[in-house]
């Protein structure tokens, strides 16, 4: 007796197909190909979606997400630009003028490394040299930092500077891989 759903022969009394468990003398049945396909339709279809279409994967993964390494980043730039305001006020306010020049130089910097996070398309021409330009960062800060923390004269806010340098520095080993 041949199965009409797989077409596999059974012994000419039973009742069920030996190899796809059909019953033999029921009407045919579509045929296996076309019953996993129509399945498999059934399954992706489920839950049925309300509501706007879903993007699909693809245009999910174009959004971007930082990762720690630029929320260390973005977070340094942002201590840069607070730090740099606070010296360039010190600085107009009469203070030495290494207060004006440390404001000056941990603002530009403070927003370069927050540009390089936010608008990594828009700072192409920095984007060459961004390996270098962190590193410089984090030295001239922690360094930078810690004379103005410890130096009356040196600048203000020096302890914030010091943790820019050092927010920088954790971004670096970690985008380098030195630390997980
Ligand atoms: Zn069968």
């Amino acid at each position: 007796m041949k199965c009409s759903r797989c077409g596999a022969e059974s012994a000419e009394d039973s009742t069920y197909c030996s190899e796809c468990g059909a019953i033999l003398d029921a009407p045919p049945l579509p045929p296996l190909a076309a019953e996993e396909e129509r399945t498999e339709t059934t399954v992706g279809a489920y839950p049925p979606v309300f509501g706007p279409p879903r993007p699909s994967y693809q245009e999910r993964s174009a959004v971007r997400s930082l990762n720690l390494a630029e929320l260390l980043f973005l977070i340094s730039g942002i201590l840069l630009l607070s730090a740099g305001f606070q010296n360039m006020g010190a600085g107009v306010a009469g203070l030495p003028v290494q207060f004006l020049l440390l404001g000056i130089v941990a603002t530009i910097f403070g927003l370069v490394q927050i540009a390089l996070v936010v608008m990594p398309g828009m700072m192409s021409g920095l984007e060459r040299f961004r390996g270098t330009l962190t590193i410089v960062i984090a030295l001239l800060f922690l360094i930078w930092g810690m004379a103005a923390a410890f130096g009356p004269n040196v600048g203000a806010n020096g302890g914030m500077i010091v943790a820019a340098g050092l927010s920088t520095t954790l971004g670096l080993m970690l985008r380098e891989g030195m630390i997980r």
